[in-house]
């Protein structure tokens, strides 16, 4: 089984127990901090990558950017968590609003123009979220005559404007919590991006048997963590703790952490590149 066969909430049901299990310090020795902030980019609506909650901050991003400040130096009250929406993320990273972002965040050519990426440190694959009675959307054509979400300034809106189902009504929104909504409500009858994103929805004990993954993959979808341009002591300061993330364990132990799925392992993490 992999992470885009999972259809139903039921497989992630032991995610509560493992969080449990698990706390702050698995990321490693709290450092002494620098004795100034750090503000990093993170999503704050996308369950098991980057949340925003009563509680704090939770997700596979926000460990992974956790781990990252500590290694260079910044103690976890010394992190500035921003939102990060998809359309927003260059910005923010050009204006200095954020030292780098970790915001299920592809890799590719376009964005490669405007900012530098370290890793990638996670690989996944774009797939669609229906409704639980779905029957009629099977495969990516089937979208061409339906109503379809996505996020502004996604790769998963761009993919399927251009080349996956250039004839579906593709609404654009600002987050994909919103998409969620319009799926529920009967606005759209279906959402479309990375199969990690949608399987954390999914996974949410309110959305349980209300939204099924179709188990398809539309795309390979390699995060990265984005930096300034040019920047290339931090991408390889970056690079370098995500290679200690992998080689420590820390990385395995969080994909259980936040997927909770032993058979994502069968996808590596993906080599970092230099
Ligand atoms: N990973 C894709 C992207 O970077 C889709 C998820 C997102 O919008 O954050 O565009």
């Amino acid at each position: 089984m992999t992470l885009r066969s999972i259809r139903s909430a039921g497989a992630f049901a032991g995610t509560a127990v493992l969080v449990l299990t698990m706390s702050a310090c698995d990321l490693g020795t709290e450092p002494e901090g620098k004795g100034e902030k750090i503000a990093i980019g993170i999503k704050f609506d996308q369950p098991g990558l980057g949340l925003r909650t009563a509680d704090g901050y939770s997700g596979f991003d926000v460990d992974v950017a956790t781990y990252v400040a500590r290694k260079l130096g910044y103690s976890e009250d010394e992190i500035v968590w921003k939102e990060a929406p998809s359309a927003q993320r260059e910005k923010l990273i050009v204006s200095g609003d954020v030292r780098f972002v970790v915001a299920t965040y592809s890799i590719n050519e376009r964005r490669l123009k405007e900012v530098d990426f370290a890793g990638p440190y996670f690989l996944t694959h774009q797939d669609l979220l229906v409704r639980g009675d779905e029957v009629a959307i099977n495969e990516v054509e089937d979208l061409n005559s339906r109503k379809l979400c996505s996020v502004t300034g996604s790769t998963s809106a761009r993919n399927v404007k251009e080349k996956l189902a250039p004839k579906a009504d593709l609404q654009q929104l600002g987050g994909y919590s919103e998409c969620l909504a319009a799926l529920e409500s009967k606005k759209v009858d279906a959402l479309t991006t990375d199969a990690a994103i949608l399987a954390g929805y999914a996974s949410q004990q309110q959305h349980w048997g209300k939204f099924k993954l179709v188990g398809l993959s539309l795309s390979d979808e390699n995060y990265g963590i984005g930096v300034k341009k040019g920047d290339t002591a931090l991408k390889a300061e970056i690079n370098k703790a995500l290679g200690e993330l992998v080689s420590d364990g820390t990385w395995r132990k969080l994909v259980r952490k936040h997927f909770n799925l032993s058979s994502y392992e069968s996808e590596p993490p993906p080599r970092i590149q230099d």
